[in-house]
């Protein structure tokens, strides 16, 4: 299971309201990708579902349960950032195993799933290497074999693969949609690339300045958007 419901989440940063009251209901094994301007607010709201960032009202519930108060290891959620700060001493199946390290994982069970998640990464030839010695693109992967490993139900995604060229931001575009089909876990996506949204997103959900501007497929949002904002980040205009 990897139901999300956000009721009514309000965030807060001094007198600042950065998310006004946000309303979203995602489905077991859904890929949903926010989008929006910068500083619209997705960061804040991935952290808060995370369980990094406290919400200031509202409900975050996952799978039935509200989670506002328990701490990040017990949400059943990985996040996989932009700046995916590997452990540069340390091997890629080290950096790979180290979440099972701090659950003090029994050894060989520790080794069968961070090889698991090497296959689907293709970083099995990898593993005994440092990330010093890797591109762009097999660093995020590792960074991403982190998230896999914890086996979450939800995977939340900022941004990962801004920093990455573009011919590698395709391949891995293609890449993340495998693993969703794999892994059959709900993937929430942010990014402010609206190429992205549209190839990867079962919905989108388009953000601006903190409120929900609109919701639904690709298609819809293109051919449909509900306002001038939306058709001018996203849509059709018509
Ligand atoms: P996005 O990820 O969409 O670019 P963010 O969620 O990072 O946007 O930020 C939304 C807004 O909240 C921005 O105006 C940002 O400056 C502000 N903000 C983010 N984090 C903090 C913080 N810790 N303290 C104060 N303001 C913040
Ligand atoms: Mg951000």
């Amino acid at each position: 299971m990897g139901q999300l419901f956000l009721n009514r989440v309000q965030k807060f940063f001094g007198d600042f309201e950065v998310l006004k009251g946000v309303q979203l209901e995602v489905k077991n094994g859904e890929f949903v990708v926010f989008v929006g301007p910068s500083g619209c607010g997705k960061s804040t709201l991935l952290r808060m579902i995370a369980g990094l960032d406290a919400t200031s009202a509202g409900d975050i519930v996952i799978d039935g349960v509200r989670v506002n108060d328990l701490p990040p290891v017990k949400r059943g959620i990985a996040m996989v950032f932009q700046s995916y700060a590997l452990y540069p001493h340390m091997s890629v199946f080290e950096n790979i195993a180290f979440p099972l390290r701090v659950e003090n994982m029994e050894e060989e069970k520790l080794k069968a799933k961070v090889e698991h998640a090497a296959r689907i990464l293709h970083l099995d030839q990898r593993l005994q290497q440092k990330p010093g010695m890797l591109s762009g693109g097999q660093r995020q992967r590792v960074a991403i074999g982190r998230a896999i490993v914890r086996e979450p139900k939800i995977f939340l995604f900022d941004e990962p693969l801004s920093n990455l060229d573009a011919a590698l931001r395709a391949d891995m575009r293609i890449e993340l949609a495998k693993l969703h089909r794999q892994l059959k876990a709900t993937m929430i996506y942010v990014t402010h690339d609206q190429v992205e949204a549209m190839t990867m997103a079962d919905r989108i959900v388009v953000l601006n300045a903190g409120e929900i501007a609109q919701t639904g497929a690709p298609l819809e949002l293109y051919h449909k958007p509900a306002n001038i904002f939306v058709a001018s980040f996203i849509g059709n205009p018509k």
